[in-house]
């Protein structure tokens, strides 16, 4: 059947063409000196990579994450060190490793470096027995690293060959990260997975795309399960970054003034309560040039092209400001929440820094944000409001669960049948001021959703002022539990 067919026939997938939130990761692993951060800086060229650990003396090196060209693949690289398994319980050591293990919890791939000069190590056994314990399922590269410094024959990289085998991860591959050499043999041995990933990837968003483009109600893919594309803004110093910190669990963002930290378009992923999360264009906010436009600048994150890839914004406020100001939210913030929501989003307030706030405050704060929330956004109501304190990390459990709510309701589809039903109760239920002129739908359907989106098919010479398309817009939010997401109704003519 056609099913099958497609499942057979495999497009060579483009990754230049794919979205880098999209790309698998690939993590690069060994001990210490066999020439990670060589590799590293081969894949990304001359781009910058992501640094979440600024170097230390008693450490080797921190994460780096960048993007990776090779040939026409593209995924994201992870420079891993501090693999070293000696207990040094509280050093930084010990923390590099720690977060190593959560950064493997979601790296599909790995290269797994050794020095072909010292043949296998006691270490290379240690860091392959440490991967195979915390990253199971993923099947490592392994890469025989320095290859062109070999004197003479080839004795000591065949040798080197049957003893890596005893690694368990299979065929090593030849290559020099310092020259170039092999480097055709690394693309070959990644492709064939990373292209599986891609497509099985590709393969989802594009029957979300067939979904939502759907004229009827029946989809069989459940789309509030596909991955969230989450976008957080607001002004610099209202503590996105904090917020983030507390979001993924991990020291992988760095927060505060620390210099020389470099930071380029590198997303984050991450999951919740099964869900796969991808952060959008965070590093927009995160770039310094950016920060130090001082705090009346929205950074370029809040573009409307970078809304539009989100499907749930959330704008973080700082409490302590809306505490000591007369209005809630800047001109700024008004605009940006309103452009999200006439661009479909689903929106989030985070109202950050509540640990701030002393006696009185509290209470001002918790009234005042929603009402004039409600004041400028009057076309969506019951848009979510989380209060927290990222600092205290207090609130990643209410934030994600506002954001995967709003991200299901934006999901909805409601049945035609369904909908006619309440149709008719509705219509009975509304007080017509004019019995005569009294609109006449023959038929409402959902076209779409991802924002809901319903055609109301009025009959010939009646019309629905805006005042009845408000009113259905409140009734179905209240009916369905649709509230706090944009929702739009359209109506056509029927004869
Ligand atoms: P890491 O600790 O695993 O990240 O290792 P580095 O990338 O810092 O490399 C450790 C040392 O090995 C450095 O002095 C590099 O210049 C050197 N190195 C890395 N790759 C190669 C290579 O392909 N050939 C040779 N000869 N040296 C290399
Ligand atoms: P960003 O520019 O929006 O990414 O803001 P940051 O996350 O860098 O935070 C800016 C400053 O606010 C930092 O000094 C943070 O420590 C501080 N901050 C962030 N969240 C909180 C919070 O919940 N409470 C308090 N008291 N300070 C916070």
């Amino acid at each position: 059947n056609a099913k099958t067919v497609k499942s057979l026939y495999k497009k060579p997938v483009d990754f230049t063409e794919v979205d880098i939130n999209m790309l698998p990761t690939v993590l690069i692993i060994g001990r210490p000196n066999v020439g990670k951060s060589a590799l590293f800086n081969r894949l990304i060229r001359r781009r910058e990579a992501l640094v979440y650990n600024t170097p230390d003396d008693h450490v080797t090196r921190d994460i780096r994450e960048g993007i990776a060209k090779l040939g026409d693949l593209r995924f994201k690289v992870l420079d891993s060190a501090g693999l070293e398994t000696e207990a040094t319980s509280g050093s930084i050591l010990s923390r590099t490793t720690g977060m190593t293990a959560k950064v493997l919890a979601r790296t599909q791939f790995a290269i797994f470096m050794i020095d072909v000069r010292s043949g296998l190590h006691p270490l290379d056994m240690e860091v392959g027995k440490w991967f195979r314990k915390h990253a199971p399922r993923v099947k490592p590269v392994i890469a025989m690293n320095k290859c062109e410094s070999l004197q003479g024959g080839t004795g000591s990289l065949a040798e080197t060959v049957v003893e890596v085998y005893k690694l368990g991860f299979g065929e090593p591959i030849a290559m020099s990260a310092e020259t170039g050499l092999g480097m055709t043999e690394l693309y070959e041995a990644l492709r064939p997975s990373l292209e599986d990933y891609m497509a099985q990837v590709l393969n989802d968003s594009s029957t979300q795309d067939k979904c939502s483009s759907e004229d009827n109600g029946s989809c069989e893919v459940d789309e509030s399960k596909l991955p969230l594309q989450l976008a957080i803004v607001g002004r610099p110093n209202v503590g996105k970054s904090t917020l983030l910190n507390t979001l993924l669990q991990e020291d992988r963002v760095l927060v505060g003034p620390e210099a020389g930290l470099t930071r380029d378009s590198v997303r984050v992923q991450f999951q919740f309560s099964g869900r796969t999360i991808y952060l959008v264009d965070t590093a927009g906010w995160l770039q310094r040039s950016d920060r130090e436009k001082g705090p009346a600048s929205l950074s370029i994150m809040q573009s409307r092209k970078n809304l539009m890839r989100a499907h749930v914004v959330a704008l973080v406020l700082d409490a302590e400001e809306i505490a000591n100001a007369r209005r809630s939210m800047t001109h700024a913030e008004v605009v940006i929440a309103r452009r999200a929501v006439e661009e479909g989003r689903g929106l989030v307030v985070i109202v950050n820094k509540m640990d701030l706030l002393k006696g009185k405050q509290n209470e001002k704060v918790m009234e005042a944000v929603p009402q004039e929330i409600q004041t400028v956004i009057p076309q969506v109501t019951d848009i979510p409001v989380v209060f927290i304190s990222a600092l205290e990390g207090r609130g990643r459990i209410a934030v994600m669960h506002q954001v995967t709510d709003t991200y299901e309701k934006w999901c909805s589809r409601l049945s035609t049948a369904r909908l006619n039903r309440w149709l008719l109760k509705v219509m009975s239920r509304h007080s017509w001021k004019d019995q005569a002129a009294q609109p006449k739908i023959k038929y409402f359907t959902q076209v779409k959703a991802r924002p809901p989106t319903f055609v109301a098919f009025v009959s010939g010479k009646t019309h629905l002022s805006d005042t009845d398309l408000r009113f259905l817009t409140r009734s179905l939010k209240e009916d369905f539990d649709l509230g706090g997401i944009p929702i739009r109704i359209m109506q056509r003519t029927v004869t």
